[in-house]
């Protein structure tokens, strides 16, 4: 199973911080005005030139940006709020108060102020930007979107580059996979070099179903950038790609994918007695968790009910075992592995049969490609695959919503779909 490399969304949360200074200016602008007007009204005296409004406004002001440098997100809203409530009439106040919330974790109340700040047109990309930042941070993905679309709409927008793509990863969120492709696109036709752009729309065809487009879309991205972080990985995910035996048709509505599962050649288990089973513990490997042994013994309880004639059993050893099972942190070296499997299964034959299987090793990986640790959704949609191949499904199909798909996917299949079901059945029950 070909993993897919982490979506880039092409941005660290950005923050619009340079309205703090701004708020500080004009305010000051406000205050040096309000002085000048009252040293020429009142010339006589030399007494201060600041209304103590003006004056508590100032202070607050510059309390509240000394706690936002030092990260007291918390307690500089407060005094955002307090400079809303006396000057609720400017842009500024609600902008830093939204932006405090935010960086507090305010989320909803951040999107009330950010929706008070846009009253005012200045500042309406920035607001927006951050707006529909903190609706994603808030799983509203429905308005994320729209705001997004809305800041899109402003014209010359120079952060038009970094909003398509950030509506590109929303819109993938939400399943909308063409919308998102063609986000992607719009970049990619300003500026065909757009790193992010095509290393995300690469992924995005990958795990789509759209094979052809996503070899040549990954190595357009290794091109232009053979040196990358993630080159090496890149390199990997083409040869497993091109050695994936489907014909793309990711909307493949067959009632099952016999014929590519069975392809490379038909392997069965003779079905008189049980499998044997050993997993592993998985307790002491990095980046895995106690539940993981069970999602093994779930995948293999799920394929074996959809096959009447095949049974399972666990066993205690390995060295009893049909089937051996373990968790690793990467894939050994050697050719047969590659940097981009999730889950490696690797099965053989018996000399005196070479269509009947004699004994498998499955092995699933419990970091990605990055080191980083992964879902327990995406570990069992793995473990559902490798047992997959170790019952006999020697290939793939073209659908991401199978278990057998080639590649990873952002919504792991972790239950059996029918076309499985019926594959796996059709392999047991054929002469
Ligand atoms: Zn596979």
């Amino acid at each position: 199973m070909i993993n897919r490399p982490q979506v880039n969304m092409g941005y660290e949360r950005r923050w619009f911080l340079f309205i703090h200074s701004l708020a500080l200016s004009t305010l000051a602008v406000q205050l040096d005005l309000n002085a000048a007007h009252s040293q020429a009204t009142v010339t006589e005296t030399s007494t201060t030139t600041q209304s103590p409004a003006e004056n508590e406004l100032e202070q607050l002001v510059k309390q509240a940006e000394t706690l936002d440098a030092e990260k007291k997100y918390e307690e500089s809203s407060k005094l955002w709020q307090q400079v809303v409530a006396i000057a609720p009439n400017k842009l500024d106040g609600h902008f830093c108060y939204a932006v405090a919330l935010h960086r507090a974790g305010n989320l909803v109340k951040a999107e009330t102020e950010y929706k008070a700040a846009l009253k005012w047109k200045a500042e309406e990309l920035n607001i927006l930007s951050n707006l529909a930042d903190a609706y994603k941070e808030d799983k509203k993905l429905p308005e994320a979107i729209d705001t997004l679309k809305q800041a899109l709409a402003i014209q010359p927008n120079p952060a038009a580059e970094q909003l398509h793509i950030k509506l590109a990863a929303l819109l993938e969120e939400t399943g909308a996979t063409d919308e998102a492709i063609a986000q992607y696109q719009v970049v990619l036709e300003a500026d065909p070099r757009n790193e992010i752009a095509l290393h995300n729309l690469a992924g995005l065809f990958q795990i789509s179903g759209q094979i052809k487009q996503s070899i040549a879309t990954w190595k357009c991205f290794l091109k232009y950038y053979p040196k990358a972080e993630q080159s090496a990985v890149v390199r990997d995910i083409i040869k497993g790609l091109n050695a994936v035996d489907v014909a793309g048709k990711s909307n493949d509505n067959a009632s099952d994918y016999y014929e590519e599962a069975t392809k490379k050649s038909l392997l069965r288990w003779k079905t008189a007695v049980p499998i044997k089973v050993f997993i592993a513990p998985s307790e002491q490997m990095k980046g895995s968790k106690p539940q993981y042994s069970k999602y093994l013994a779930d995948a293999f309880d799920e394929w074996t009910l959809a096959t009447p004639s095949l049974k399972w059993q666990r066993v205690e050893f390995a060295k009893d075992a049909d089937v051996v099972c373990y968790y690793v942190t990467a894939m050994p070296k050697g050719s047969i592995f590659s940097t981009s499997e999730g889950g490696h299964s690797s099965l053989v034959g018996t000399e005196s049969d070479p269509h009947i299987i004699g004994s498998a090793k499955v092995l699933i990986k419990t970091l990605s490609a990055e080191g980083d640790s992964v879902s327990d959704e995406e570990i069992r949609s793995v473990c559902l695959h490798e047992v997959g191949h170790t019952l006999g499904l020697n290939g793939h199909s073209g659908n991401p919503k199978d278990a057998m798909f080639y590649s990873t996917s952002p919504h792991p299949v972790v239950e059996l779909s029918a076309r499985d079901k019926s594959t796996i059945a059709r392999l047991y029950t054929s002469k």
